[in-house]
């Protein structure tokens, strides 16, 4: 390579417009009056959304294999095709009162790497793929991050197949309806690494203002249930000294729980979201108390110390009070840290493109959360207005949506190589 052709690659950058008018007509199948995108999973519009795609994608010269969980893989050839493909994608199905850019804007900004690619003529060693994962939402059908869980093995595709929705009509019989039951067995189809696109859908990136968030991973998450036992007792009679209030001690807890994600910077969140106070009487002291918590940080390792944290505080709590508080631990989902070389790939990208950066992570699943688990995965982040997603108030402006392209093609292509 001479070094001419190196300063046309870093030169590089995808055709905003494009990309916009392109998201901008997607978001028209199911397009709400307010402005948002209703277009759910497996349904007549996630049909037409799905043809649009592919139908752009063919006429950018790719190939589009669909797999039996309805993936699809649209892929532009390499030079070595025997490579395995550098990869990126992400979904476009909406939640039913959903945005025009989560998820969409990952895939059209794989197929704007590929557009830009196909005018300036460069090729590149290994193939490129663009991927749109099947029902990512798991508003329709549960669970969520279905087609890229089912393609990493996370459970199998009878699971999926046999989910319904509250109409009971199955993930088979609608991927059927709409004809996007491939061939290809899930899975079988290799990645060299995965980077995916998408909104932030928090705070942070715009609190900072920065245009891009270099995700690092994704938190782990624990869910408890909690319950505190005391003595139900009239409100009048019992003097304060001898009462076991089960709320008052709950409550001291649920403190904690606040204190415990503080304890544990950066990336510790805590939350109490649901709470049941029994006997719920106004004049009856409460005798039990039930409530949730939801413990999120970076790495197993803090979501252990976080686990160890709360139980010790809710022991000493006992203790001092002599009510019984039994935590039990009720669904736990691993943290996925992101690989390294795909991390720095993204922010070399962001740095060299000349974008306002900072580290990120990721507190909602994504698809790139079980692509992680199969090959090298990265993602790019972008900010979005207020922070807001699922809402079809969702927003983002075109130059953040071009920024973001523009890093994923570059982290792509230092990947794929180009020749
Ligand atoms: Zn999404």
């Amino acid at each position: 390579m001479d070094t001419s052709a190196k300063l046309d690659i870093a030169q590089l950058r995808i055709n905003d417009e494009r990309l916009w008018d392109s998201l901008m007509e997607l978001a028209q199948i199911g397009a709400t009056p307010k402005g948002g995108v209703c277009r759910l999973a497996l349904t007549d519009l996630d049909r037409q959304g799905r043809d649009l795609v592919t139908r752009w994608a063919r006429e950018a010269g790719m190939t589009v294999t669909i797999d039996k969980i309805g993936n699809g893989f649209m892929r532009r050839p390499g030079r070595n095709n025997s490579l395995p493909p550098i990869m990126t994608g992400s979904h476009i199905d909406t939640q039913p009162t959903g945005g025009k850019f989560d998820g969409n804007y990952g895939v059209l900004a794989g197929l704007e790497v590929v557009r830009t690619l196909n005018d300036h003529g460069i090729e590149t060693e290994a193939p490129i793929e663009v991927a749109f994962w099947t029902n990512e939402e798991g508003s329709r059908f549960v669970p969520v991050m279905m087609g890229s869980g089912v393609f990493a093995r996370a459970f199998t595709l009878e699971h999926a197949y046999a989910a319904a929705d509250a109409e009971g009509k199955t993930v088979r019989q609608e991927l059927e309806r709409i004809g996007y039951v491939g061939s290809q067995e899930p899975g079988e189809h290799p990645i060299g690494a995965y980077f995916e696109a998408h909104i932030e859908q928090g705070p942070v990136l715009e609190d900072h203002a920065r245009t891009i968030g270099v995700v690092t991973g994704v938190l782990g998450i624990r869910w408890y249930d909690c319950v505190v036992t005391g003595m139900e007792a009239h409100a009048g009679p019992t003097p304060m000294a001898l009462r076991k209030d089960a709320l008052q001690v709950a409550t001291r807890l649920m403190q904690e729980v606040v204190a415990c994600a503080h304890r544990h910077p950066p990336h510790g969140r805590g939350t109490v979201g649901m709470v049941q106070v029994h006997p719920n009487s106004r004049n009856v002291i409460p005798g039990q108390v039930r409530f949730s918590i939801d413990l999120r940080n970076a790495s197993d390792a803090d979501c252990d110390a976080m686990d160890a944290d709360i139980r010790a505080v809710a022991e000493r709590l006992s203790r001092e009070t002599g009510l019984p508080i039994e935590i039990t631990l009720v669904s736990s989902y691993p943290a996925q840290p992101f690989h390294a070389d795909c991390v720095e790939a993204v922010a070399r990208a962001a740095q060299a493109l000349g974008y306002s950066h900072m580290p990120a992570v990721s507190g909602a699943g994504h698809d790139a959360v079980y692509m992680a688990r199969l090959a090298p995965a990265g993602m790019v982040f972008i900010p979005c207005k207020d922070g807001i997603s699922h809402n079809e108030i969702e927003d983002a402006t075109p130059q953040d949506i071009a920024a973001g392209c523009n890093v994923l093609m570059h982290a792509m292509l230092e990947r794929a190589q180009v020749v």
